[in-house]
């Protein structure tokens, strides 16, 4: 029995149900699947499974059980509510991945070839500018950088520009919170017979979800809001074309490697059974965390796109449920204002990533981006006093008090 197979009117049922498969020994919840292989009744058997003439599981390099219905869970919710272009409901295929970085990486290479082009907004993920700026190249394979805020910069740039494949964009951005618009980018692609691929990462698909507006691929670190307790790091790679998926894409990430191990996908599954919830408490305590700091005298900016002052507001408003639990605010007080502010913290969390129950706090200029020379990352709008910020499902008046105190 699969119930996934039930039209959910709910996203929180869907949450809680989709993708699950009933177990043949009546476990309600999904095993752990830990076994490298699978075995065959006979000779024969093992025959049919490596011709593709009887589904089974062969090798978890392959595939497994447990990775599969977190696989068919998250597809359930990114599909959840659309239609393809028949009217029929909308299906994705996933491919469960031992990190965000690894679905990125079985994307470039499976959809790309040298002399192709991606063309992509600035604001990006570190890792994911890694693999544009360091690791495609001697592939010949390169990255256009712009401001694809502005679409009609992208169109142009499109257009004398034969060699560019996709359009790889990631919104909200890592750690601007900047928001490139979805329906105009995808549009633009489909127009001149682009892919378009999207990491969904810090809106989740209860918040924001790109496959409405035609985008070819979806990925994720679902290290982060996903998993949404800080157990496991692992990513996922989504299409609609479940062809292409199946075969092509599902061969490159086999022999690729990255895949996913049965104890990490376990946690995904049962933490992704809270998304709506959590999400819901994520977002609302964001918004008031944001206004806090908007009115608070030792905060210059707070960068939130559910602020009207934020310059992406309309955008995220368009494309996304809430705006999401992600905020950034700078301190007036510079590097040592930054620094004042982690130290005195009492129950957020220092630390980097994203996504919690616990509301988490970075201070980039002396943690992440320490490295980068000052003049380099003032130019990405990471400042000396800026603060990225998490925030949690913890009561809010409690985040908000440990904000004052650290803030005097
Ligand atoms: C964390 C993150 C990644 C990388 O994911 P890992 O699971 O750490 O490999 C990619 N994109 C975004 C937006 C992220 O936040």
């Amino acid at each position: 029995m699969n119930t996934n197979i039930l039209p959910f009117e709910g996203f929180s049922s869907a949450c809680v149900h989709a993708g699950h498969t009933q177990d043949p020994n009546y476990a309600h919840l999904v095993p752990i699947y830990a076994s490298s292989t699978f075995v065959y009744d006979d000779a024969e058997q093992g025959m049919r499974r490596f011709s593709g003439q009887e589904d089974g599981y062969i090798y978890s390099r392959w595939g497994n059980p447990t990775f599969r219905e977190a696989e068919q869970k998250i597809a359930a919710l990114e599909c959840f509510g659309l239609q393809d272009k028949n009217g029929q409901a909308l299906q994705a295929e996933g491919i469960l991945q031992a990190s965000g970085m690894a679905a990125i990486t079985t994307l470039l290479l499976a959809t790309l070839k040298p002399g192709d082009k991606i063309l992509t907004h600035f604001s990006l993920y570190g890792g994911t500018e890694q693999i544009m700026k360091n690791v495609l190249p001697p592939l010949g394979i390169s990255a256009v950088i712009a401001d694809l805020r502005d679409a009609s910069i992208a169109a142009g740039i499109i257009k004398n520009d034969p060699a560019i494949k996709m359009i790889y964009i990631e919104t909200p951005a890592n750690p601007t919170i900047q928001c490139v618009d979805i329906e105009v980018l995808a549009n633009t692609a489909k127009e001149h017979g682009l892919i378009t691929a999207c990491d969904n990462t810090f809106a989740t698909p209860y918040l924001q979800q790109p496959f409405k507006y035609g985008v070819d691929y979806i990925v994720h670190s679902t290290t982060k809001f996903l998993n949404g307790h800080g157990t496991a790091i692992g990513g996922v790679l989504l299409g609609t074309d479940i062809e292409k998926m199946t075969q092509h894409v599902r061969l490159i990430a086999k022999t690729l490697g990255g895949n996913a191990n049965p104890f990490d996908a376990f946690l995904l599954i049962n933490g992704m059974k809270t998304l709506e919830l959590r999400m819901e408490r994520h977002c609302s305590n964001a918004g008031k965390v944001a206004g806090f700091l908007q009115q608070h005298p030792a905060v210059a900016k707070v960068n939130y796109n559910g602020l009207t002052s934020h310059p992406d507001h309309a955008t995220a408003k368009k494309q996304m449920r809430h705006p999401g639990a992600m905020l950034s605010f700078e301190l007036k007080n510079g590097l040592q204002g930054g620094i004042d502010f982690m130290n005195k913290l009492q129950m957020c969390t220092r630390t980097v990533s994203l996504g919690t129950c616990d509301t988490l706090l970075s201070h980039p200029a002396s943690m992440t981006h320490y490295s980068v020379p000052r003049e380099e990352r003032i130019k990405y709008g990471i400042t000396d006093g800026l603060i990225r910020m998490s925030v949690g499902i913890e009561n809010v008046n409690d985040i908000l008090k440990d904000l004052e105190q650290a803030l005097q």
